[in-house]
């Protein structure tokens, strides 16, 4: 499999040191916008709402680093079908468990990477319309592209440059999720 990697973007080591700080930040943010570890109100909780599957492994680590009452409601939304390296559109999932109703909710939205920023266009204008009290976003990724640097997000973990990655949860193909670090392909490899 590493026969098939160009470049080596980030080390699993980069990653586990940029999330123990980031979490700290979004427990911090998060508990002043939301009060989720007021007294007053004890069984208060965050929806995370993670974007299959790209997020999985982001999602993981990153919620054993946030010592906070959640609950967790996976969705789905896909772009890069198959094996392509460009987005074909945007498709959500009609059979996730993500409420209908989100009033009183405070949500953490979570992707794994930002791109031309149309999936978390689509899903964030989808869940405003179920009515949280709060929407914050997420990402591992974002690349440094005019569309991504401009889209309104709350947390980016990285900025990488304009090339199609993969590894640490992010696929061709289906492929290479399990990769500990953010790799780029051999050109031979990823044809999209
Ligand atoms: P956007 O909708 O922002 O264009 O793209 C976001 C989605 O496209 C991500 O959730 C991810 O699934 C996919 N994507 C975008 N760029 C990449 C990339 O460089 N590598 C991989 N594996 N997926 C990507
Ligand atoms: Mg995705």
């Amino acid at each position: 499999m590493d026969a098939d990697f160009e470049s080596t973007l980030l080390t699993a080591d980069q990653i586990a040191t940029r999330l123990d700080e980031l979490a700290q930040q979004i427990v911090l943010d998060i508990e002043a916008a939301t009060g989720l570890s007021d007294p007053e109100h004890p069984h208060n909780t965050l929806t995370i709402i993670p974007i299959m599957t790209g997020s999985i492994i982001f999602v993981a680590d990153l919620v054993r680093r946030l010592p906070l009452r959640m609950r967790i409601y996976p969705m789905s939304a896909s772009s890069y079908p198959g094996t392509a390296t460009t987005s074909r559109g945007v498709t959500l999932s009609s059979d996730s468990r993500v409420p209908d109703e989100l009033t009183g909710q405070h949500v953490l939205l979570i992707d794994d990477i930002l791109d031309s920023g149309s999936t978390l266009r689509a899903v964030t204008d989808e869940l405003k319309t179920r009515g949280p009290d709060t929407l914050h976003t997420c990402v591992l990724l974002r690349k440094q592209r005019d569309q991504a640097m401009s889209f309104p997000i709350d947390y980016v973990a990285f900025d990488i440059p304009d090339e199609f990655v993969v590894g640490y949860g992010l696929d061709y193909d289906d492929q290479y999720r399990n990769v500990p670090q953010i790799v780029t392909l051999k050109p031979e490899v990823a044809q999209g």
